[in-house]
């Protein structure tokens, strides 16, 4: 089935599209086994009919990979240990500086080995309610079912997940979920998960199976014969411009968060390599679903210029307030108990604090709108950590959480353990991106995406801690499966540059 045939009819009636091949109210294909198995098994029947290449023949096919996060990084490592010819290509300075690294609190994974009665269908229906039932629910499964085997695999590679007294790995609970399905390295997962991942990169950069182009920038990609096969990059260092050319390419570039002036992402992540892509005809698939964090520290002054994330996980321990009277001047610790109002638990009993992001953010906001606003422009809420530790201690919750601590303390200049934080909704994670389909396939053909810069798992909030998940399973468990499927039949066809190079003698 072709990416562009529609595959659910409806009565929707809407103006033309002005991309091409898209018809507003259809359902793009998805290159899935459709209706043959359920499901819950799509990803397994996909993998189990995917096109093979043999171990001779994959040094024949050489794959370029655009980001070193930890959905590229892992691309990479996985297609160069398979044998391919790999190259990947970054503008940081070196591999391990992608964005992923900014990460903090945690990555899901559905492997049920807590009694509290979690599995991969509540981790594939919290991800579909997370994302208000706009999710593909194929790649969910995916997503749910690969995530057992990613924990596994990062542990292997050197990520230093917490423990349990007794050496099994520690979880916690996000936002949207009622099990503790979270896997962490203190407040530093996205660094343990990038470092690991970057470690097993350079290992199959020293074997010579991988070659990296560092100061890198991708400034357009190559589209010839129907299919992408290779893009034009710029050394920022020498301002060359050099064409490469390969059977496959992925851009697993990030995402456009930036787009906001106040975001938690690194100034230079940006949405230039998408846009190429996008420019040359790849679907771009619901770029106004952006998720706003409900823990990010406010904007204090005017000269500010971005915004700095407080992990979600300390959700887990600390309650969201503001006074109950509008404009109340008194200092946090000078308010009395009757006179705070714990809104997310008076209005979400069930979830409390923990209730999905892009509630939490509306109700944050809400709260902020209507006058209760706290700080100095009267733009946040407290996250509270009196009560916790009372009844934990100081020490339980420093060991859960001290380098967030510090990061506040580092930002704000107060300190968390005496007088409560401040936060605001943010702008933090794009949920739409390049369209895919269950390959993670563009609509332009060898042209793939990954991690954030896709719209994979799309939803209107997505899940929190879905998001360093979705990077790994991609990069490591879906890319390396769905490329020699779109390599396969393509064995014998030469390399662009190849071919022109040939031509050139004739
Ligand atoms: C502060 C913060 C905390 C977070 N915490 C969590 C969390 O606890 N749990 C969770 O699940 N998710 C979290 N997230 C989200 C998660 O970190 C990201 O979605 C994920 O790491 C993105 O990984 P990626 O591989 O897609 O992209 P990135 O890590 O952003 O990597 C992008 C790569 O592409 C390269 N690149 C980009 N454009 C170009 C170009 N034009 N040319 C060449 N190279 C290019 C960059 O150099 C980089 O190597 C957090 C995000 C932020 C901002």
């Amino acid at each position: 089935m072709s990416n562009t045939e529609a595959t659910v009819a409806t009565d929707f009636q809407a103006p033309e599209s002005i991309v091409d091949g898209v018809v507003i109210g259809k359902v793009l294909g998805d290159n899935s086994p459709g209706a043959k198995v359920s499901m819950k098994d799509h990803w397994q029947y996909q993998k189990d009919h995917a096109n093979l290449v043999s171990p001779l023949n994959r040094r024949k096919f050489r794959v370029m990979v655009v980001g070193t996060g930890l959905a590229g990084g892992a691309a990479a490592a996985a297609l160069g240990e398979l044998g391919y010819d790999v190259k990947v290509f970054t503008y940081h300075d070196a591999p391990r500086r992608a964005h992923s690294i900014a990460a903090q609190g945690g990555v899901n994974s559905a492997r049920g080995k807590k009694v509290d009665n979690d599995g991969a269908y509540r981790h594939v229906k919290d991800t579909v309610k997370g994302g208000d039932y706009r999710c593909r629910e194929n790649d969910c499964w995916r997503l749910a079912v690969e995530s057992v085997r990613v924990i596994d695999h990062l542990n292997a590679i050197g990520a230093p997940f917490a423990r349990e007294y007794g050496g099994t790995l520690a979880t916690r609970s996000f936002g949207g979920v009622q099990v503790s399905r979270t896997y962490y390295t203190r407040g530093q997962t996205g660094q343990q998960l990038q470092l690991s991942t970057t470690s097993a990169l350079q290992r199959q950069i020293g074997l010579g199976n991988v070659e990296i182009f560092t100061h890198n920038e991708l400034v357009d990609i190559i589209v010839a014969d129907g299919r992408c096969q290779g893009a034009i990059m710029r050394n920022l260092i020498t301002g060359e411009l050099k064409v490469h050319t390969a059977h496959a390419v992925i851009l697993a570039t990030g995402g456009y968060g930036n787009v906001y002036h106040m975001s938690t992402l690194a100034k230079n992540s940006n949405a230039s390599a998408i846009m190429r892509a996008y420019d040359q005809g790849a679907y771009f698939a619901s770029p106004s679903f952006i998720q706003f964090h409900p823990t990010g520290l406010p904007v204090n002054a005017h000269w500010q210029s971005k915004t700095i994330l407080m992990s979600e996980s300390l959700r887990n321990d600390a309650r969201i307030w503001t006074p109950k009277k509008k404009g109340d001047e008194r200092p946090a610790n000078d308010i009395p108990e009757d006179e705070r109002d714990y809104f997310l638990e008076r209005r979400y009993p069930a979830f409390g604090n923990l209730v999905p992001r892009d509630v939490a953010s509306r109700a944050n906001s809400q709260q902020i709108n209507a006058g209760y606003g706290v700080g100095p422009l009267k733009n946040s809420v407290y996250l509270d950590l009196r009560d916790a530790i009372e009844r934990l201690g100081q020490p339980v919750i420093k060991e859960r959480y001290s380098n967030l601590i510090q990061m506040y303390e580092e930002a704000i200049g107060e300190d968390p353990y005496k007088v409560p934080m401040r936060i605001a909704p943010t702008c933090h994670f794009t949920m739409g991106g390049l369209w895919s389909d269950f390959n993670q396939m563009t609509s332009i053909p060898g042209l793939f995406t990954g991690g954030e810069a896709s719209w994979t798992y799309h939803g209107a909030n997505r899940l929190g801690a879905n998001s360093l998940l979705s990077g790994s399973v991609d990069g490591w468990f879906t890319l390396p499966f769905t490329i020699p499927n779109y390599l396969g039949p393509l064995l014998g066809t030469e390399r662009l540059a190849t071919m022109l190079r040939r031509l050139s003698r004739l």
